[in-house]
């Protein structure tokens, strides 16, 4: 009857050997995306961010081992149910035994078999998508069961009742949690016709023969009240899968006209009169149930309330039945907004509630009250007697901030009284003051980049690359930078997470060849054969946008492509390399060399290199860093240049800080060298005036 939608599982491996992590890609790339972790310290943090399907887990790992990364994933909320398969070159029945002791829902030995390790994730995967279907069903089910119009009263298998739906409370009236643990018939009392004799509760009868009972015609019950009412009901008993009876379910309505009554109290009880919006009583019940959901499947709820600012003046001016239109008309626009499943309700007077579940980003919920807001903006122009009609917004998450719902609505209050207070917050506050800085200042730095956009303060600097024989600079590499108002930079390290976060960095990087290519272009006129290599996010470069965008520039400014590199990064490769790949050949057919930057700190796995078309290695600072002048082997150094040399790479070393550095470098036949040592990055005036004169 429910139907979910299918996405794509995500596999986690976590192993600190990339030539298992090349294997295991290349096996389980037909089945989901495959994600990648090198080392255990960073697993959980890994596993909260990408919410993978499940996880495969290498138990001999440095720094953090797979048994002590498995305890901590089990000891999270957040990651406990989800399934972890172990990886492991131990294979003695105790080994093994306690793998599936610490949790582990089956293990691989290592070296692992394609076929094997693809049909378990298979399995795996399966039974987790079983299992969220049932979640979703239930979902579903326990929305329909509490806004329908008939009584409904589940019992266990010895008729003690286990819940009641909201007009079965009103029927009988008691509230569900004080009829739980009753017997059914303390409940609803049975007689026949107005003075007949009692009669047997037909849950008892479902539960005894296994079937399905009506009641009998011209049944009455008693309700809480003492007052006899006529009803119409049937039983069915509750089988598992094995044939185990759980208990009975009985679903009754009145047979007169008090039933309308009933539905009608039922749904006042439930829902606003106003809007016909779930109330707030209806919502603590629907976030307690995604509390419930959301410990199984790990993701955050977020609650949204907003607090239209004023209110009591525009009911004061225009009367009630204004108002009234108002929300309702607000209302009906929230929910044009919404997406994916969100619960809109009305909280209180002038405030309505907004239930996320599912929550990804934390920022998510961040851009949705902005969203409103802007929407509420527009909404007031249209309508100028609104006088700039506004709201205040007050967000609180599960499990961050609270871990009922009760609490958590109380801590979404609390943060809109702040949002109001406050006037820099630009009417939004999250409950707890770490995310609300966080948010703060993420804000403030989006708006920046943006307005950086606009106004042309994107910049960029020059960092030479320098031959080591003849001490020429050969190449550039062009560094972003975002120009404050007070004429201070902002450090790329800083706003690059946000700007991919958020797409911007399609924009900025546009910017960027747009200023190097420029650039590329001045020194061309003036016969200076320099190339500039300019740094790519994979955000970036897997946009549909980037190749057209960079091939067009290079028309227009008419440069020549082979001065041209792209310095991209090994995470690139995780993205969908065929893809990449092509368009990769695509820019190297042109004459555009590729180079794999910050070489040796991510994937960095060397006979998967060989088949990526790539021009240049640039070796991360970290390897040039460990040659010191104290005599120390600086193996690695050497090794990741002596392979790179034997692939046919050409070397480019970063982060060159001393003499002694440059020189040993040059012995190892590094091709070019950057780094302070020669010069920071600067603007393109200075660097012709130090360099190129
Ligand atoms: P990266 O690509 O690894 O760039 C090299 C970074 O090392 C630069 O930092 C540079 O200033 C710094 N550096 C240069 N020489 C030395 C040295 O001798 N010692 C040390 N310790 N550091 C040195 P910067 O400019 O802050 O850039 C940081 C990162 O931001 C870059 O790392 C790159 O990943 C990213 N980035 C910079 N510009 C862009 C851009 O236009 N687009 C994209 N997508 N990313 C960029
Ligand atoms: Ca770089
Ligand atoms: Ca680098």
């Amino acid at each position: 009857m429910f139907t979910t939608l299918s996405k794509t599982p995500k596999i986690l491996v976590i192993d600190d050997d990339a030539s298992q992590i090349v294997l295991l890609h290349k096996t389980l790339k037909t089945i989901g995306d495959v994600i990648f972790e090198q080392d255990g310290r960073a697993a959980l943090d890994r596993v909260i961010d990408s919410s993978p399907d499940v996880i495969l887990l290498d138990i001999d790992m440095p720094g953090k081992d797979g048994h002590e990364v498995l305890a901590e994933l089990k000891a999270n909320v957040l990651t406990q149910h989800i399934p972890v398969i172990f990886l492991t070159s131990r294979d003695s029945v105790d080994d093994q035994l306690k793998c599936l002791r610490d949790g582990a829902v089956d293990f691989i030995a290592k070296p692992p078999e394609p076929a094997v390790v693809a049909a378990r994730v298979h399995t795996q995967l399966t039974l987790r998508s079983r299992e969220r279907e049932l979640v979703e069903s239930y979902r579903h089910a326990k929305v329909i069961v509490e806004s329908i119009g008939d009584a409904v009263i589940t019992t266990d298998q010895n008729c003690i009742v286990t819940y009641l739906n909201p007009v079965a409370e009103v029927m009988i009236g008691l509230p569900s949690a004080e009829a739980t643990g009753q017997m059914i018939e303390d409940i609803m009392p049975l007689r026949i016709g107005d003075d007949g004799p009692p009669h047997i509760n037909p849950v008892r009868v479902a539960i005894l023969d296994r079937r399905v009972v009506g009641m009998a015609l011209n049944c009455q019950m008693m309700n809480q009240r003492g007052a006899w009412v006529p009803v119409e009901d049937s039983a069915a008993p509750l089988v598992s899968e094995t044939g185990e009876i759980l208990g009975a379910v009985i679903v009754f309505s009145d047979i007169n006209e008090s039933r309308a009554l009933a539905a009608k109290m039922a749904q006042t009880v439930q829902y606003d009169q106003v809007t016909n919006l779930p109330n707030r009583f209806l919502l603590l019940e629907l976030i307690n149930t995604e509390i419930t959901m959301s410990k199984r499947s790990g993701k955050k709820i977020g609650l949204l309330l907003v607090d239209i600012n004023q209110f009591k003046l525009i009911n004061s001016e225009f009367g009630f039945e204004y108002g009234d239109a108002l929300l309702k008309k607000v209302a009906q626009r929230i929910k044009v907004l919404l997406r994916r499943g969100e619960i809109l309700s009305r909280h209180h007077a002038d405030q309505f509630m907004l239930l996320v579940p599912d929550l990804d980003r934390i920022s998510d919920l961040n851009y949705l009250a902005e969203s409103i807001k802007g929407d509420l903006t527009l909404l007031s122009q249209r309508q100028p007697e609104l006088n700039g009609l506004s709201a205040s917004f007050g967000l609180s998450i599960f499990p961050d901030d609270a871990l009922d719902g009760q609490m958590l609505m109380m801590h979404a209050d609390s943060a809109v009284h702040k949002a109001k207070k406050d006037a820099d917050n630009g009417g939004v506050c999250f409950y707890s003051s770490e995310i609300e800085s966080q948010s703060i200042a993420r804000r403030h730095l989006h708006a920046q980049l943006k307005s950086a956009i606009e106004n042309e303060d994107v910049i960029a600097l020059f960092q030479p690359m320098i031959d080591p024989v003849s001490g020429e600079v050969l190449a550039v590499e062009a560094l972003m930078r975002i120009r404050h108002q007070d004429g201070s930079f902002i450090s790329p390290m800083d706003f690059i997470p946000l700007a991919e976060e958020t797409g911007l960095i399609i924009e900025l990087g546009e910017r960027m060849v747009d200023l190097a290519l420029q650039q590329l272009k001045h020194w061309a006129d003036d016969g200076r054969r320099i190339r500039v290599c300019l740094n790519v996010s994979p955000v970036q470069f897997i946009s549909p946008r980037f190749v057209p965008f960079l091939l067009e520039a290079i028309e227009q400014y008419g440069v020549s492509p082979e001065m041209i590199e792209l310095e991209v990064t090994e995470s690139l490769m995780m993205q969908n390399l065929d893809q990449v790949i092509g368009d990769m050949d695509r820019l190297r057919s042109r004459g555009i060399s590729i180079s794999i930057d910050d070489f040796g700190t991510g994937f960095s796995c060397l006979s998967y290199l060989k088949d990526l078309p790539v021009d240049v290695l640039k070796v991360d600072k970290a390897f040039v860093a460990q040659i010191s002048a104290d005599g120390s082997d600086y193996v690695l150094a050497r090794t990741i240049v002596a392979l790179a040399q034997s692939l046919g790479l050409q070397t480019v070393s970063e982060g060159v800080e001393s003499a002694y550095q440059a020189s040993q470098l040059r012995g190892l036949g590094v091709s070019l060298l950057q780094g302070f040592y020669f010069s920071p990055p600067v603007p393109a005036d200075d660097l012709q005036t130090r360099y190129l004169i």
